[in-house]
């Protein structure tokens, strides 16, 4: 097929328009390119417009909210307004959506709410995208607001802090497990939360079915961690996490920030966040946080230290011209995004929906790092998926795009296994949905077992799972097929 100069200028004309006006040079290499004879195209032409990924939803979404109707951009772009006017009762709901959501909507939640592990706390910008015609299905809602009519029973071995974190804690607020990396917690506190958190056992306040452990996450008390960091040679990488990095101050930030670079044998630091997926203007209006992270990252660079910050966007409908704006700026500054996903049922646990995301993401220049298979947490089982449905997943999307920007798609191994690749399983049994993981960096005299959540086995698994006397058999005998039996199961 052979296409014109005109009509290839057309095919591209939204992108000239789009990447111009950021442009360094005043040559406009691309005219030039106009009048040379395109050779022979050997695919089918792609459509511009067809590029979904690179479509981000203007500013004044939030227009449809009743509440946020007459809201101006100044305002809804203020982070204290944000703050101020996040969702956190159903009740408040109520009061934002006025009639765009039906009573048996907010009952619904109202129910869910008392079978929760996490708090409501929903940002305006994150209520404005959910589209309240058909809540149920909604990507944001399935991950933000919990309702009773599709919970399920949470399967026997679920546990709430499935990754046994407590068990490889020196001092409160810091987990050291793998060789030369440490996760420090400095804050249990997030700008949303979200219903599948890992840490739903320290993770905001207490629930009617959660009483949270709490790490005392006190300035006074990070200085234990920073000690033992500094007492270990070995640790060269340290996650800052919680909690979210958003919730600190820019002077907390900054503390932290020079205090591990201070570490002679730190060489990287993470900051993670969820911040850019729920609220993304925060990098763009609150310029003494943003400059906080900036000069942390100037100043490891100077020092041959590396600081980015790891986001978690889930869905590209959280993505909107804002967030594109703030990433785009993080970028300038020379600030490294990296993003790890959680997979989720109704999410993105379709290839559609998670190539977008990837896609978006890259866009963007945010590297899509890791998806997560859902981790084994109470009072979600219905976001779980099972292991071959993301094997399938995985396997579809390895390929869509550069490969450092297609994400490793890894399970964190219940019990304190860590992170191991999603399709490494010593066996799988997709009849009981047990699969079996060793991890020997972590421990080499351990396997480790994920559980498929039971409404998506075959009747027969399901049936196998009613029978309590039939589980250790179940997983004995996969214990055995996976050439284990030596070895002890970590849950
Ligand atoms: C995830 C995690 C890390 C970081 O692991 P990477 O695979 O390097 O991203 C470090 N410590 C703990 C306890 C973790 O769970
Ligand atoms: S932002 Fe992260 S730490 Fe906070 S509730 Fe969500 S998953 Fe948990």
């Amino acid at each position: 097929m052979h296409y014109s100069n005109k009509e290839i200028k057309e095919f591209t004309e939204a992108d000239t328009i789009a990447e111009l006006p950021n442009k360094v040079s005043t040559i406009n290499n691309f005219e030039k390119l106009q009048d040379v004879e395109i050779p022979n195209h050997q695919k089918d032409m792609i459509y511009s417009d067809d590029l979904v990924h690179r479509k981000f939803l203007d500013y004044g979404f939030w227009e449809k909210i009743p509440y946020f109707k007459n809201v101006s951009k100044e305002e809804f772009m203020d982070t204290k307004y944000q703050n101020q006017n996040s969702a956190t009762k159903v009740d408040h709901l109520d009061e934002l959506l006025e009639d765009l959501v039906s009573q048996e909507f907010l009952n619904d939640v109202r129910k869910g709410m008392e079978q929760t592990p996490m708090n409501l706390r929903l940002s305006p910008y994150i209520l404005s995208l959910i589209n309240w015609d058909d809540p149920y299905n909604d990507p944001l809602r399935i991950q933000f607001i919990p309702v009773a009519s599709t919970s399920l029973e949470d399967h026997p071995k679920l546990s709430l802090d499935s990754l046994h974190e407590q068990a490889d804690s020196p001092t409160s607020g810091l987990v050291h497990r793998y060789f030369d990396k440490a996760l420090f917690l400095p804050l249990d506190v997030c700008p949303v939360y979200c219903r599948f958190c890992t840490r739903s056992y320290a993770i905001g306040s207490d629930t009617d079915l959660v009483t949270k452990y709490s790490f005392k996450p006190v300035p006074k008390k990070w200085n234990e961690a920073f000690a033992y960091i500094a007492s270990r040679p070995e640790i060269e990488d340290i996650v800052v996490s919680g909690g979210d990095a958003y919730m600190l101050t820019p002077a907390r930030l900054k503390q932290i920030g020079e205090l591990l670079l201070d570490i002679p044998h730190v060489r990287r630091i993470r900051f993670a966040t969820k911040g850019p997926a729920v609220m993304p203007m925060k990098i763009l209006v609150d310029k003494e946080w943003t400059k906080a992270i900036i000069d942390i990252v100037e100043l490891g660079r100077k020092m041959g230290k590396e600081v980015v910050i790891h986001t978690h966007f889930n869905s590209p409908n959280e993505i909107t011209a804002i967030t594109n704006e703030a990433m785009t700026y993080l970028f300038k500054q020379g600030v490294t995004v990296r993003n790890q996903s959680v997979l989720i049922r109704g999410v993105n646990d379709n290839v559609e929906d998670m190539t977008h995301l990837i896609r978006k993401l890259s866009y963007m220049n945010v590297q899509p790092y890791y998806v997560y298979q859902h981790d084994m947490v109470k009072g979600v089982e219905a976001l779980r998926t099972k292991v071959a449905d993301s094997v399938e997943l995985e396997l579809a999307v390895r390929g869509i795009t550069a490969g450092f920007n297609t994400p490793l798609f890894v399970t964190d191994a219940p019990g304190g296994g860590g992170k191991r690749d999603l399709h490494s399983y010593d066996y799988y049994n997709q009849t009981t949905g047990i699969s079996v993981y060793r991890s020997p960096s972590v421990d080499e005299d351990k396997v480790y077992l994920y559980f498929d959540p039971i409404d998506l086995l075959p009747e027969e698994g399901q049936k196998l799972w009613q029978d309590r006397n039939k589980h250790q058999e179940m997983i004995q005998e996969a214990l055995i097929k996976s050439g284990n039996k030596e070895l002890n199961p970590a849950i």
